[in-house]
């Protein structure tokens, strides 16, 4: 089976309706399976509403504004109308839709778009610059929206904006490719009488699929029954026979569903595969090749991932702990600590003499430092490198170094960059190294990453210099280490486990960090109530979200009202916010507006408490803005299984994962 546009808009229907996400993964598991090489990276992208894959740096650049313009002249509707039905709705596919419907073409004159053609158009369009380009890329969108079907309309619109609306995103497909192209993994426990499948799922999902269930498993169990009814195949095997395939050849069993006896033993094997991909993933940011490199390589060609130079990786995360002995207890003894600068963590690409910058959000900041290019020309000995260290900004007289917001004028800065650049001199602190001439190290322990670092770095104060670092097992000068860090300006200390193999992408417990604030979050707003009295014409009441990595979707969690100023000289003010949210504007309810998640907001709170008032079904008591956080993206707010860590730490029962 062809799989193209016309059969994926089907699809996109009802995944809109479903919200369970194991259906989900079942759906783009089907997917997957059908969808022959050439067209993998098409299908995984439209589904994800991204033209490019994420690495590439390249925007369509087609505003809602011309969007609606291009429907205007496919469908012969006033913009003025168009816009007055986008602000009832707020859903622009939903009106092309209906737009497309009323225009009473006869089927004949639809032509038969394909993904191909879209992708073409669309890049196409993306390339153009200059005088006339926008007239241009709006007649290529209209050209397009003319051939559409209406539901295929709908799917294309969004797809333009960016938002597909399927609750689809990374984590899903990467459950998808683990389950497509290895095995999905699943068990019935009646010991802790856990299971993680049901009557319904194997139902409508699972009908002649080959299974392996362990032979420890109670078959007389109604699920296995039904199984054994509906299946082409069933293997029982032992379960020590299970975790030995698995850890060298899963692909080669061709089972399609593994189901255990043990939840332990199960949630085991569908983890290392999570980590297998998510792994690969991060050091080449994009989806479509790992699915690419699963369905022909398996499991050797996902370990054998390697970066790409100057294609940004996704870089591993701290957790946070609260004082030094319990960073020992989860790093362990002796540890490195290190200073935690206030700055902003860049990952620098260098072969032969060119140099790329990248921010946490992967954006290449490249021309906005020429200082540190030139920098680590000078002093950095290898061939090629993806190195990590922290760039912070110092005052040129006293030589203090400067907080993170003085340093954030340059990240923002497009133009006169030299005089800025001698207005606020930077420097960086290299704390870690993923990839020296032409070998990948992150499987390397720490301290022998750090060795590799000294080795290529020729330290210059106030140019380049090594974090500072200690390694230690005595909790009094690890202490000591951290007043002094704080004296210096910093914002606490880094505890890094010595033997830990770096993990790109992740947040495990090899790096931790050690500040005096409570713990915040980082949220995206997704709506906000038009003010009244003194705030009357500004938004506020800002309404935050968490992140679901799986399916793409901001979880609410509270309202910020608090930590906001009336007036701007004072700090981050309500008319400051208005004007960032405003162009994002969604729909319009009365007082109540939905806002596009774009914008981040570092918040602290007194508590996380359960809410099914939320959809996150967690609600924040008292939080108060500390400030904007420019420097993430949506996808990196905090995700909902952090605010679920952050409850279960306040009830004491510790860090997972
Ligand atoms: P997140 O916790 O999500 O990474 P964040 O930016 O709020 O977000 P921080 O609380 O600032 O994270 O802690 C981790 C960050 O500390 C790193 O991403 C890095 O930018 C910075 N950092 C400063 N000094 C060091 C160091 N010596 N080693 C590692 N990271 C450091």
């Amino acid at each position: 089976m062809v799989f193209d546009f016309k059969d994926i808009i089907e699809i996109m229907e009802k995944l809109e309706g479903i919200s369970s996400k194991i259906e989900k993964t079942q759906i783009l598991i089907n997917i997957l399976k059908n969808t022959p090489k050439e067209n993998l990276e098409y299908v995984l992208l439209f589904l994800m509403g991204n033209i490019y894959p994420e690495h590439v740096e390249k925007e369509l650049g087609i505003s809602q504004n011309l969007l609606m313009k291009a429907m205007s002249k496919a469908y012969g509707h006033g913009i003025e109308e168009i816009e007055r039905m986008w602000k009832e709705k707020g859903d622009l596919g939903r009106i092309a839709e209906e737009l497309c419907e009323k225009r009473k073409q006869t089927a004949l004159l639809f032509s038969s778009l394909t993904l191909r053609e879209i992708f073409n158009v669309l890049r196409q369009a993306a390339d153009m610059e200059g005088e006339g380009s926008i007239d241009k890329k709006m007649s290529l969108i209209s050209g397009l929206l003319i051939k559409a079907k209406p539901k295929e309309s709908k799917y294309l619109v969004r797809f333009i904006l960016g938002d597909m609306r399927i609750g689809v995103a990374e984590g899903l497909v990467r459950d998808a490719i683990i389950g497509a192209y290895f095995s999905q993994f699943y068990w019935i426990d009646i010991f802790t009488s856990q299971q993680s499948i049901t009557e319904e799922i194997i139902l409508r999902y699972w009908k002649n699929k080959v299974f392996l269930i362990s032979k420890e498993a109670e078959l007389s169990h109604p699920l296995f029954v039904l199984i054994k009814k509906i299946a082409k195949e069933v293997k029982e095997i032992p379960e020590r026979e299970i975790e030995r395939i698995s850890s060298f050849h899963y692909s080669k069993l061709k089972a399609d569903i593994v189901i255990t006896s043990s939840s332990e033993l199960g949630s085991r094997l569908r983890q290392s595969y999570v980590e297998l991909v998510d792994e690969a993933y991060a050091l080449i940011n994009d989806i479509s090749q790992i699915a690419l490199i699963a369905y022909e390589d398996g499991e050797e060609g996902l370990r054998e991932v390697k970066p790409v130079i100057f294609r940004p990786i996704k870089v591993m995360l701290a957790q946070k702990v609260n004082t030094i002995i319990e960073a020992f207890n989860v790093v362990g003894k002796p540890a490195a600590f290190e200073y935690k600068f206030d700055g902003f963590r860049a990952q620098i690409h260098k072969n032969k003499d060119k140099v790329v910058i990248f921010t946490r959000r992967l954006e290449n900041v490249t021309k906005q430092f020429p200082d540190i290019v030139s920098y680590i020309k000078e002093h950095i000995n290898a061939e090629n490198c993806i190195i990590e260290g922290e760039i912070i900004g110092y005052n040129k007289q006293t030589k203090e170094w400067l907080p993170f917001q003085k340093l954030s004028q340059r990240i923002k800065r497009k133009y006169y960059i030299e005089k800025i650049k001698e207005e606020i001199p930077a420097m960086i602190h290299l704390f870690d190294v993923v990839y020296v001439d032409d070998e990948l190290v992150i499987k390397k322990p720490f301290k022998d990453r750090r060795r590799i670092l000294e080795h290529i770095v020729r330290e210059e104060d106030f140019k380049v210099m090594l974090a500072k670092q200690i390694i230690t097992e005595d909790v009094k000068e690890a202490e000591r280490f951290y007043k002094e860090s704080l004296t210096k300006g910093n914002e606490g200390i880094m505890a890094k486990n010595l033997n830990a193999p770096y993990k790109p992408g992740l947040r495990v417990g090899n790096m931790l960090k050690i500040k005096p604030t409570l713990e915040t979050l980082d949220l995206v707003i997704v709506g906000a109530e038009w003010g009244e009295g003194k705030r009357a014409g500004y938004l506020s009441s800002y309404e935050l979200a968490c992140y679901d990595p799986d399916t793409g979707e901001f979880l609410t969690i509270g309202k910020l009202g608090t930590g906001i100023k009336e007036k701007s000289e004072e700090g981050t003010s309500f008319e400051e916010l208005t004007e960032i949210l405003k162009p994002h504007i969604i729909k319009e309810e009365g007082k109540h507006v939905v806002i596009e998640p774009r914008l981040v907001v570092e918040v602290t709170y007194e508590e996380i408490q359960k809410s099914p008032h939320y959809t996150s079904g967690f609600a924040l008591r008292f939080p108060r803005l500390v400030r904007v956080r420019d420097d993430k993206s949506p996808e990196e707010a905090d995700t909902l299984e952090r605010v679920y860590q952050i409850y279960e730490m306040q009830r004491g029962r510790g860090i997972r994962g």
